[in-house]
């Protein structure tokens, strides 16, 4: 996500009860596969889909359950977990109002049901044990009630943002699937990649931004059904309109889309994204979608990433838009194909977001970011929380290592994870050179590509060129001053 308040005007600121079916020892196992067929009913603001998720079971673990975080219930009524506080009138423009996600079946398991600290998780008992290397298939009907919420998931002015609007596989680590309930704060969001194939029928007159290739359409009496595909992603998501005008691209046989309404011109937005990607792709390794939406839609915050789609809020200036739109470029590498746990360690994929459109500007001047304006807004930034903190309470707490929900409030978050976080990446870099340092970041990237790293994974690889070890614990920790 791209955070409104740290962009500062001047320089920165189917199918019932399918048998489990085994690989062979030492095959490889397919990757997981969604399979979503999803109505978006304008009338009623709500979205009827089946999600049919056929899993692999990667892990050395006998697994006698399944389960998915259903995001949309953060927007219901009793939600402990908000997404926006209720005096939050930038996201509620039409007054406080709610939505939800209520599953009506689960075929092909013994039984289901929904749990979590804030009816966040959905639990699917398997009908029998699924040993390592064996798949199973499960398939969800779900309807998710839209609020009307300038936010990664509701119902805005201009479109429908569709962030998160399917129950998701939680992501696995060794203490089991990760239950994270949502947090207003940051993106609380954790899945391994998979592969989508998406069909999504709308009223006529809509068009749909999404993070997958359009492979079928077909239109009727009473709508358009469409069909895209998306391969080795952690996320799927698309923004509806009906006032929807483009503008596009190709970078190397990706074709990258802007969608934006009214009279905005984002010619400049889009030459930033497509160089960005170019930037990137010969820096850290190549961009692996065959598309790139960029989507303008009302939100709370300046931007928000998911694979191959990302949403940039549409009251931003130009100047807001452009940095926004190649943070979230950098969000395809940091995020998107190197998945990192946004939820306990959010200044891995912001900072090295926040630090990747520090690079990109600094090589590309026309667009009027420098890395010196850069780092001086951000050390400005974070002075500024310093000294806040101290006066109200005494202290501050500056270790990076907490979960997005132990933090203070935003204020505090965007100073450690976005802030203190760049000027972390910053001494690094000073420390090693330019070459190590790129060089650690394609090496990182490498090697992690589709998977989940972990920080650990990331100071390794500066550490194999330079070490840096200590350094980057000092600013962990809290105990480097700036
Ligand atoms: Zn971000």
């Amino acid at each position: 996500m791209k955070k409104t308040t740290l962009i500062i005007a001047t320089a920165l600121i189917a199918a019932c009860a399918l048998p489990l079916s085994a690989c062979k020892k030492g095959e490889s196992l397919d990757s997981d596969k969604y399979a979503i067929c999803a109505t978006y009913d304008e009338e009623e603001e709500k979205l009827n889909g089946t999600c049919t998720f056929t899993y692999h079971n990667r892990t050395d673990n006998e697994l006698d359950s399944l389960c998915f975080n259903l995001w949309g219930n953060a927007y219901r009524q009793d939600a402990k977990n908000k997404p926006a506080a209720s005096g939050d009138n930038k996201a509620y423009y039409c007054g406080v109002n709610y939505g939800g996600e209520s599953v009506e079946s689960v075929e092909g398991c013994a039984s289901w049901e929904v749990c979590g600290d804030d009816e966040n998780i959905l639990k699917v008992a398997l009908s029998e044990p699924l040993y390592p290397e064996q798949s199973t298939t499960v398939t969800i009907s779900y309807t998710l009630d839209l609020a009307k919420i300038n936010h990664r998931t509701g119902v805005t002015k201009e479109s429908v943002n569709l962030g998160n609007f399917y129950p998701i596989l939680c992501a696995y680590s060794k203490e089991g699937f990760i239950q994270t309930p949502y947090y207003s704060t940051g993106d609380p969001f954790v899945s391994a990649c998979a592969d989508y194939d998406v069909t999504l029928k709308l009223p006529l007159g809509y068009t749909a931004a999404t993070s997958g290739k359009e492979v079928e359409r077909k239109e009727e009496k009473d709508g358009v059904t469409t069909r895209y595909t998306l391969e080795n992603a952690r996320d799927f998501a698309a923004v509806l309109s009906k006032d929807f005008k483009t503008l596009t691209q190709n970078f190397n046989g990706c074709a990258v889309t802007v969608y934006y309404c009214g009279e905005r011109q984002p010619q400049k937005e889009l030459n930033a994204t497509v160089e960005s990607l170019e930037y990137f792709s010969s820096l850290f390794g190549n961009y692996a979608y065959p598309t790139l939406s960029v989507v303008f839609t009302p939100l709370n915050s300046s931007g928000m990433e998911y694979p191959a789609l990302t949403m940039i809020n549409s009251a931003l200036t130009e100047e807001n838009a452009v940095y926004t739109a190649v943070h979230e470029t950098a969000h395809q590498w940091w995020y998107a194909m190197v998945g990192s746990n946004q939820v306990t360690c959010a200044w891995q994929d912001e900072g090295l977001a926040e630090y990747s459109t520090l690079a990109f500007f600094e090589t590309h001047p026309a667009y009027g970011f420098t890395r010196t304006g850069i780092l001086g807004s951000a050390i400005k930034s974070y002075r500024a929380y310093y000294s806040v903190y101290n006066q109200i309470f005494g202290k501050s707490d500056t270790t990076m290592t907490r979960a997005i929900n132990e933090y203070e409030g935003e204020y505090e978050y965007i100073n450690i994870v976005y802030n203190k976080s760049l000027l972390m990446f910053e001494s690094v870099r000073t420390a090693m050179g330019d070459k190590k340092f790129f060089s650690a970041l394609a090496n990182y990237f490498k090697d992690n590509c589709f998977s989940l790293a972990a920080p650990e994974d990331l100071i390794a690889k500066f550490d194999e060129l330079y070490d840096v070890e200590g350094l980057i614990d000092g600013y962990l920790n809290g105990k480097v001053v700036i």
